[in-house]
Formats: C-alpha cells, structure tokens, sequence
C-alpha cells in the first residue's frame, strides 16, 4: 500500500513539471497569412477553430466578401448589425477621435477611386477629389439602435487600417478563453504576444526593413520583444501604384484627399492590444514623425518606431522614448 502511495506522488510530481507543448500552426486568412505559435499542456492543435473564426471575420468586416456587414452598410442595405461589427465600428471611432481625423474609416470613397479596393484608377482631378472629400468624416456615419444611419447615402467606410489588428486580438482572446496564457499571432505581420515562454525570454518579433519594390526580398531592420502587447507595421513599400515615376501609397491623407507624400516610409506600433496598434500604424503613417511624437506624449503605454527614407539612399530611425 506504502509502494502505491509512493508511485502515485512520483506520478503526480512528473506529472506537475512536465513541460507544456509548442504548438505551431500557419495557414491563409484575410488575403495573406498567418501564424499561431503558443504553449499548451498536451499539444492541442486548434487550426480548424481558428479558421472558423478568421473565415466568419470576413463575413463581418472584408470589403471583399460580397456578403459581409461592411458591404451592406457601403451598399445602403438595412440590416441590423453585429455585436462585433458595432465593437470595430466603436473602436474605430475612438481612434478617429483620438488622432482628430487622421485615421479615418469613411476614406472608402477616395481609396476606391485611386483603386485600392481592387477597383479601377479613377482619373482624379482635385475637383473629383474635392467632391469625394465631402464624404469624408467620421462624425457623418453612426449607429443607431443597431443600424447604420449616414448623413449622406454614398459614404462608405473601410476597416481595412484596423481588421488585420482586430482578427489578431480575436485570435488571441480565443486561446485565452482555451487557457493557454503564452501565445504569438501574426497576421500578415501584425503581430500580438502574450506570456513569458518556458525558456524565460519573451517573443521575439522583426520590424522590416522598407523594401525597393513590393516584390523585393524581406530583411529585419530590428527585433522587438513582446512580452505582452501587439505591433503592427504601416508602410507606403508594399502597396503603392505609380504613375508618372512617383509612387503613391494606399494611405490616404484625410485632409487632403490625396496619398501621403513624405520621407517617412514605415511606422510600426507597440501596443496592448493589435487592434489599437494597427489603427494608431496608419494614423502615424498620415500625420509623420514629428506630429506623431507630440500626440505619443499623450499615448501612454503606445510606442512607435518611424523608418524613413534619408539622402543617398540610407534609412533614418526615429523612437518613441519607450520604444
Ligand atoms: P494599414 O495597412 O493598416 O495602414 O491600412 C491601410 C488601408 O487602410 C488602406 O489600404 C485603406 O484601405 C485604408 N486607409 C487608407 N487611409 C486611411 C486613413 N487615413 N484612415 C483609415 N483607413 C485608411
Ligand atoms: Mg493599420
């Protein structure tokens, strides 16, 4: 009997220290690709629920799935919306407000007619983008008892600056709610980490450095440790047209109507959550370096990290003070 008792201990004890296993799974969402790497006791492979959730995401907020909630709202459709259409919708106002229009989800207008939206260039005069301007605004679009209400029918919004971020956290709040506590996401680079791994270090996570061309080989300019916290990276390298020998990016600057023109070539955002990240990225790649320094002093726990271009083709760095 003292023997039983005696084996039962060592069992329990191993059992106690055996070390949890690393689960690694990558796979296609929301046009690009993603990576799940966590800790979990017994290995529990959970692809097929994070597939459910990316695939049901698009249904929420892709401008490309014919039948998602964003694209009944752009097309004027009464529907009542979703919990988590109305949470995006909310968060995004937060940050328009925050950045005073900088980061704006009414844009869709003008990023349709400079042919993001994998639409057809429009010739765009500045009368035509004086006329999609009038659009413009956040403050134009609200949700009222659960329905889209515009001041104007033809506003239509774009998540696109914040769902990458957005499906990141939701990810991440899924394996929470599985009970695994040490986990790294990235979507198409946007990244979230959370926990300390067995080895004692936290997840370590590159910054790109900006490339000639889309097509151009990926090289790490600095790695960045994430403890807890997600960084997302807005740059002007990967999607951008050209004409005329200049290269215009897929951000749109609110104010002017047109595509942000200067130095700054990538921002990268460190912060709680990948959602706010994401947002606060395009909202520094609008405003640049020196008047996103002066709002991150009002930011508290949101770091930045600005790679522009310098003279004969060198990169300058400029850091927020914690990053
Ligand atoms: P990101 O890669 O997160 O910076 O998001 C860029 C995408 O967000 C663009 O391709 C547009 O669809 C959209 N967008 C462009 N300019 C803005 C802006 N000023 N505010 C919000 N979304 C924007
Ligand atoms: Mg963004």
């Amino acid at each position: 009997m003292k023997n039983i008792f005696f084996v039962f201990i060592a069992f329990f004890a191993v059992a106690c220290t055996q070390q949890p296993q690393f689960v690694r799974i990558s796979g296609h969402a929301l046009g690009t690709y993603y990576l799940v790497s966590y800790y979990h006791p017994e290995g529990k492979n959970y692809q097929a629920e994070i597939d459910s959730i990316l695939g049901e995401f698009l249904f929420v907020a892709s401008l490309h799935e014919p039948k998602s909630e964003i694209n009944a709202v752009n097309n004027n459709v009464d529907i009542v919306l979703s919990p988590m259409f109305q949470d995006i919708f909310n968060k995004a106002v937060s940050i328009s407000e925050i950045t005073d229009g900088a980061f704006d989800f009414t844009v869709g207008p003008l990023v349709r007619a400079f042919g993001f939206w994998n639409t057809e260039r429009e010739e765009m005069t500045d009368e035509k983008i004086a006329e999609y301007l009038e659009l413009v605004d956040f403050r134009g679009i609200q949700i009222v008892d659960g329905r889209a209400v515009k001041r104007n029918p033809n506003i239509k919004i774009d998540f696109n600056a914040i769902a990458k971020g957005y499906a990141v956290d939701l990810v991440g709040e899924f394996l929470e709610s599985r009970g695994i506590e040490i986990f790294l996401i990235s979507i198409g680079g946007d990244a979230l980490g959370r926990g300390v791994r067995p080895n004692g270090n936290c997840w370590r996570v590159g910054i790109e450095t900006p490339a000639e061309t889309f097509l151009s080989r990926r090289e790490v300019e600095t790695v960045v440790q994430l403890c807890n916290s997600g960084l997302v990276t807005s740059g002007t390298y990967r999607r951008y047209f050209e004409q005329d020998g200049r290269r215009f990016s897929h951000t749109i600057d609110p104010t002017t109507g047109r595509p942000v023109e200067h130095s700054l070539l990538s921002v990268s955002v460190r912060d709680t959550y990948a959602w706010r990240a994401d947002a606060f990225a395009t909202a520094f790649m609008v405003l640049g370096v020196e008047k996103s320094l002066e709002m991150l002093k009002n930011l508290p726990g949101v770091e930045a990290f600005f790679i522009s271009s310098g003279d004969n083709e060198t990169f300058v760095i400029t850091q927020s003070e914690g990053f």
